[in-house]
């Protein structure tokens, strides 16, 4: 996109070969950019732009690294923050999406009374691969009457990228895995 500041982001996130890793796919890891507070800054920067004026209400974010960027931006655009969790981390009443994974099932939950219908919430996670997480997040917040208004990551991997929409919502993405 032109954006100066992208290629920093990208050179800020350290790509790790986690052992046992068959698909060849690295794991992104961006405590790296945390550390270097001009790219984390131009990150959060980035997404406090574009979302600033859209009448966004609630940024839900997916635990863990979802947690990492989602509260400043909800700060700076004056939205709350709405913590998407694995089961049995959240102690009011909740409901559950499962989604796949590649071995297995994963589950996210979030708490039914912390959105209400007719909500513009985005969704915020470091990274989306498949696009299953983000599937199970925007299912959440459509059970409980919100509108999904965009999901939006850091990294995307580049079949994901190229599709830029899931679930027929569009997908935001910053930068792809070196
Ligand atoms: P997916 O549901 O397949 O889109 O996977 C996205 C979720 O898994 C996000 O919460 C990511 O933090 C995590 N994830 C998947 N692949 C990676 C990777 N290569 N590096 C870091 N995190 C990953």
């Amino acid at each position: 996109k032109g954006d100066p500041r992208l290629q920093a982001i990208s050179n800020a996130i350290r790509g790790v070969c986690s052992s046992g890793e068959k698909t060849g796919i690295m794991f992104q890891d961006i405590t790296t950019l945390l550390l270097d507070h001009k790219a984390f800054k131009n990150t959060v920067d980035i997404f406090v732009d574009r979302y600033k004026d859209m009448n966004i209400s609630v940024v839900a974010g997916v635990e863990a690294r979802g947690f990492m960027f989602g509260p400043t931006i909800a700060l700076a655009i004056g939205a709350k923050f709405v913590p998407l969790r694995k089961p049995k981390k959240l102690p009011g009443e909740v409901i559950a999406e499962a989604y796949e994974l590649e071995y297995g099932s994963d589950c996210l939950e979030m708490h039914v009374s912390a959105v209400e219908a007719g909500e513009r919430a985005i969704v915020i996670d470091d990274l989306v691969a498949t696009g299953g997480t983000l599937s199970a997040a925007i299912s959440l917040l459509e059970r409980v009457g919100a509108e999904v208004v965009e999901c939006a990551c850091v990294i995307g991997l580049r079949e994901v990228k190229g599709q830029r929409r899931l679930n027929g919502k569009p997908l935001y993405i910053l930068v792809e895995p070196r």
